[in-house]
């Protein structure tokens, strides 16, 4: 059996980018659907570690550049989706941490690094005091520790946030079974068509949204022959080595340890995720994932180990359980091969490839698919589609550290 669906944007790929832009068009009255491969968040979502920024470690050498500027409100735009009154509704995604710390080691330089970020990012860090410090840090640093407006999420409870209204418009796209794309005599993407079990489904959109990440490249191939392929639409992967332990320590940190060097990069920037097991897993990110590339696995998390000792010799972590994996993440390029500095969004034709630069960056990429459809007049249709009660909803990922 066949079935023609039809829909005003077809988005493939869901992660925050294709999860956010789904809530936002589906606000705004577009009839949106979303196909993923695998599991919502599969991709870099559900391996990030839930912060929200608000650019200051991007400020850390001083410069208060186009990025922090971008970034610098996103905390409190999140904050209301999590009250219920912002654009995107969040209610259900459990908060992590109201805050997040920054924590200069003991040297001049990297308190140089801490003050000049802070005066970048004016009103929004404050030193604590001592007597407020988080419980980890209570009678074992001296100071200053710095507090952040940026807040820390649970992944997979904000994939189901964004997914819970949804759940008949986001399907499982199974490649394994024959799938096919047709595109117009104009070169534009005309609908997509796909094998499940003995039906056959072709889903035609005005508008089609590629949010895949890194499968962004392989999907692009199937659509554009190369030579027509604009520049802006090609893509860069920037590799991280990210280490998890595993313990019982009871106390959760959340924190940029920042370096002595002055560079933009926390030397480790930790957030603590509470395992399936009950056990608490700190996810270690920064400079330690950035310069990990080049060494193996057992390097790494012998490099994290002794991090982490020289850190916090108070707090003997070292015959838990440590494990480290490879990932990258997957941008729109830049000239310089450096983080892009906000969301885009690059068109070709009626196809548009979406890049969120960062979870935090997730709203804006949001506003500009809300933008695009409304510069191209694109309309609201009524459609009479049969049930997709056949196609299944493809799941919520599973983090990292419940995965070991
Ligand atoms: C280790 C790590 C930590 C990070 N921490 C943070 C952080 O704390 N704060 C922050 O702001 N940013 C962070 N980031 C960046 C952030 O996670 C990413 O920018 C963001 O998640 C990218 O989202 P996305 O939806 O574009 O891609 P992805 O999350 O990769 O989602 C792409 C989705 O598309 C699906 N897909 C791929 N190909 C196909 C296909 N052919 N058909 C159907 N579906 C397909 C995939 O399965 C996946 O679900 C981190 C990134 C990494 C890697």
């Amino acid at each position: 059996m066949s079935s023609i669906i039809e829909k005003d944007a077809l988005i493939i790929g869901g992660g925050i980018a294709g999860l956010w832009m789904l809530n936002r068009l589906r606000a705004e009255g577009y009839d949106a659907m979303l196909l993923e491969r695998s599991k919502l968040g599969a991709g870099q979502t559900i391996a990030s570690q839930g912060m929200i920024h608000g650019g200051i470690k991007y400020a850390l050498n001083g410069n208060l550049n186009s990025a922090s500027e971008a970034i610098a409100d996103m905390p409190e735009h999140w904050k209301s989706c999590l009250a219920g009154i912002g654009d995107v509704d969040l209610t259900g995604t459990n908060l992590l941490s109201e805050h997040y710390y920054m924590w200069p080691r003991n040297s001049l330089r990297s308190r140089f690094n801490a003050f000049l970020g802070s005066k970048a990012l004016r009103g929004k860090v404050s030193k604590v005091a001592p007597k407020n410090y988080p419980d980890f840090f209570k009678r074992h640093i001296k100071g200053p520790l710095y507090e952040l407006l940026d807040i820390v999420l649970d992944v997979p409870s904000l994939l189901a946030s964004l997914s819970k209204n949804h759940q008949s418009n986001i399907k499982l796209f199974s490649q394994d079974s024959w799938w096919s794309i047709e595109m117009n005599p104009e070169g534009e993407f005309k609908s997509l068509t796909m094998q499940q079990g003995s039906e056959t489904f072709e889903i035609k959109a005005k508008q089609l949204i590629i949010s895949s990440g890194e499968g962004s490249k392989d999907l692009l191939k199937k659509l554009i022959p190369d030579a027509d392929l604009p520049c802006d639409m090609q893509m860069q992967l920037r590799p991280l080595h990210m280490t998890i332990v595993k313990h019982e320590h009871p106390y959760p940190i959340f924190v940029h340890c920042v370096s002595d060097q002055l560079t933009a990069t926390p030397e480790v920037t930790i957030t603590t995720h509470k395992c399936k097991d009950g056990k608490f897993a700190w996810y270690l990110g920064g400079e330690l994932a950035e310069s990990g590339m080049h060494r193996t696995q057992e390097e790494q998390i012998q490099v994290a180990q002794n991090k982490i000792a020289e850190l916090f010799p108070w707090c003997d972590l070292a015959s838990e359980q440590w494990h480290s994996f490879f990932i990258n993440r997957a941008e729109a390029l830049t000239k310089n091969g450096k983080r892009p500095e906000t969301a885009s969004i690059h068109q070709y034709g009626n196809i548009a490839l979406c890049w969120p630069s960062k979870l935090t960056l997730a709203p804006n990429l949001g506003q500009q698919i809300v933008n695009l459809f409304h510069e191209k007049n694109i309309d609201r249709g009524s459609y009479d589609n049969p049930d997709l009660g056949k196609i299944l909803f493809p799941g919520i990922a599973i983090p990292p550290w419940d995965t070991l």
